[in-house]
């Protein structure tokens, strides 16, 4: 019989020529299982998603509830489905005022190219600034604004006016102007390993749009839901963004994305063309149901509360002179290291010892740490000594 293995590198697209090539069978709050019995920390989320851990009861009987219901019922936008209309509600209660309406989407990306389309019909205004070293998703729209050529260049063309500026670069502000529809930053840049901001670098961003009547969108793809130690990473610099971007933690494991602005602003889209910005399956049902469970989970369990106290444990357990800086905030952390070698090995060593760890697409030389926020202490502690035995070996 033909393995899976063999039937994932024959029939399914690659994306790349070394693939990690780990089955998985089924998994668990913070654990993922083989196929023979092999059992992982996941010590990544899925790249961020799975921030309540795998498989939350609270998310499986959600689920479970809106299957008996409907799924799938029309394109977005048309009819009143609950799922989606009480999610919106509750994600609108634990957001600023300014907030007013959220625009349900199927991935990160999707609420990328949605957020550039309301700034740039919005302020009637056509260029877009991004930040260099910058990761936005991968359809052509949120290409254009990756802060690396080689990834635009072999795609291009992409978006015309789309300029890059320095990210956490003071100086560089003076290139928003008012000419400038919108500047999109992560909260903090993750796939260029884990650069925090400085608040005052936010604040005077945040300043800078204000005065020029550009907006400002945050990317908080992979900040969101609890990963910083906030609930929103935005928090940390005591701004509040004009649009705000979620995908990956939202849905509790499940597809979805979201893009939450001021309601004159959403208002853009529903007329000149009508129906310009319309998706069949965004804000799928079944996922909007997971995320209400979701987002009650970390507030019921006070995950966020916790955050902060678990990175010091991952710290002060990693605090050996083979990892040159350990950056980050709360649970979204990245080891630095030397080289991609180090990098590669020490995460071969951890698959070897049921520890997934792994790196950051424009970062190779940096190990990425970004648990379930649901991680116990022993865990980490486990974590951390194969992580330290894997660097001792290695580095
Ligand atoms: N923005 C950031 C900061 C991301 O890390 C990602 C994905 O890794 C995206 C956007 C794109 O999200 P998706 O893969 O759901 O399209």
């Amino acid at each position: 019989m033909i393995s899976n293995r063999e039937l994932f590198l024959k029939n399914t697209a690659q994306t790349s020529d070394s693939p990690r090539l780990l089955e998985i069978d089924r998994a668990e709050g913070v654990y993922l299982y083989g196929p023979n019995g092999e059992k992982y920390i996941d010590l990544v989320s899925g790249f961020n998603v799975s921030n309540i851990g795998h498989r939350h009861p609270q998310v499986l009987k959600a689920i479970q509830e809106q299957l008996d219901r409907f799924m799938h019922v029309t394109v977005y936008g048309e009819f009143v489905q609950a799922p989606q209309v009480q999610f919106a509600t509750e994600l609108l209660e634990v957001l600023p005022e300014s907030f007013q309406s959220v625009y349900f989407t199927n991935s990160g990306a999707e609420a990328v190219e949605g957020s550039m389309k309301v700034a740039k019909k919005f302020t009637g205004r056509r260029e877009i600034i991004a930040a260099k070293q910058a990761y936005h998703g991968s359809t052509q729209g949120a290409l254009s604004l990756i802060g690396n050529d080689e990834y635009r260049e072999a795609y291009a063309p992409l978006l015309p006016e789309v300029s890059f500026i320095g990210y956490n670069n003071l100086t560089d502000l003076d290139k928003i102007t008012d000419k400038t529809a919108a500047v999109i930053v992560e909260a903090i840049q993750g796939e260029a390993g884990v650069r925090v901001p400085s608040k005052e670098y936010m604040q005077a961003l945040r300043q800078k749009c204000t005065e020029t009547g550009a907006l400002l969108i945050f990317d908080e793809i992979q900040t969101g839901f609890g990963r910083t130690g906030k609930l929103f990473a935005f928090e940390h610099f005591g701004i509040i963004p004009d649009i705000l971007m979620l995908a990956k933690g939202i849905g509790g494991g499940m597809p979805l994305g979201a893009f939450v602005a001021p309601k004159e602003m959403m208002d853009v889209i529903k007329s000149n063309p009508m129906l310009g910005h319309i998706t069949t399956f965004g804000g799928h049902p079944v996922s909007c149901a997971a995320a209400r469970a979701s987002l009650k989970v970390i507030r019921d369990e006070k995950l966020v509360e916790d955050v902060e106290r678990k990175a010091n444990l991952f710290r002060t357990e990693l605090n050996i002179p083979q990892i040159k800086e350990i950056r980050g905030l709360g649970l979204m952390m990245c080891l630095q290291l030397e080289n991609f070698d180090q990098v590669y090995q020490v995460s071969n060593y951890c698959a070897s010892q049921g520890l997934i760890i792994d790196w950051y697409l424009h970062c190779e030389t940096a190990l990425r740490v970004a648990p379930p926020l649901t991680i116990s202490d022993e865990e980490i502690i486990h974590s951390c000594k194969i992580i330290r035995e894997g660097i001792e070996k290695f580095c």
